[in-house]
């Protein structure tokens, strides 16, 4: 019935808010309704019936800003934002948020410790990036059992709080996500979460552990988040700048 008409060039428009502003591509077409799409990337997408003027757009857009929002936060988490690691002097390491310079010395058996504002890497003379990598990742998943050990007694207590019960909280390396919530109700972490500050680490235990309840990110789950922990959106943008790592 009817004919397929060459895609209209999108038309880009920015709605601001009181706290954030969206940017968005508009695409005309022969549709009755509006669709918002956010891609994996972040960017909104929003088609329209051809004749719609820019302020009922704009409405569209403004109502939805919350569903936006949180489509943008969600998508963010997948995002590498380190480069990948190589193991050598004088790379930049991090735990709960400090910097520290990784030296690597020729004499030991392949462990690392933090020594003042390094992390000290004591390989043999004939061991090679592995042996580091492998050392360094050891020393992480050591100080993560730790750090979230200690940091899990507070946050279960706030979940108790709201009638939520302890689950087993394990550690897994997963290469694109800080944690996640299994069917059954396990919380795994992401070993690698101690980079980041203490805040964010409880930031990502909260969230895992309302996963308990509400498995997915709908009103439900972040009433719950919000009661719990009111201040999570300055958690969660601190968290951005931590990774996830890919490679570490
Ligand atoms: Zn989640």
């Amino acid at each position: 019935m009817s004919t397929r008409k060459p895609k209209a060039p999108g038309e880009r428009r920015v709605v601001k808010l009181e706290q954030a502003s969206i940017e968005f591509h508009v695409v005309r077409g022969d549709r009755a309704r509006a669709r918002l799409v956010v891609r994996p990337g972040g960017q909104v997408e929003v088609r329209v019936p051809k004749e719609a003027s820019d302020d009922w757009i704009d409405d569209v857009v403004k109502r939805r800003r919350r569903w936006i929002l949180r489509q943008q936060v969600y998508f963010e988490q997948f995002r590498p934002r380190e480069p990948e690691r190589r193991y050598v002097n004088g790379e930049t390491v991090r735990y709960l948020g400090r910097q520290y310079t990784l030296r690597i010395r020729k004499h030991g058996q392949g462990k690392a410790h933090l020594k003042g504002r390094y992390l000290e890497v004591c390989v043999r003379p004939s061991d090679d990036l592995e042996v580091v990598r492998d050392a360094v990742q050891a020393w992480y998943r050591s100080r993560a059992e730790e750090v979230i050990a200690r940091r899990a007694e507070p946050c279960l207590a706030l979940m108790h709080a709201h009638g939520i019960e302890a689950p087993t909280i394990r550690l897994l390396r997963m290469t694109r996500r800080w944690g996640s919530c299994t069917g059954k109700g396990h919380v795994l972490l992401n070993p690698y979460l101690v980079i980041a500050p203490t805040d964010c680490v409880d930031y990502v235990l909260v969230h895992e552990l309302c996963h308990v309840r509400h498995p997915r990110h709908d009103e439900a789950f972040y009433r719950l988040l919000t009661t719990v922990m009111p201040d999570w959106p300055r958690r969660r943008r601190r968290l951005e700048k931590y990774g996830p790592f890919l490679t570490l």
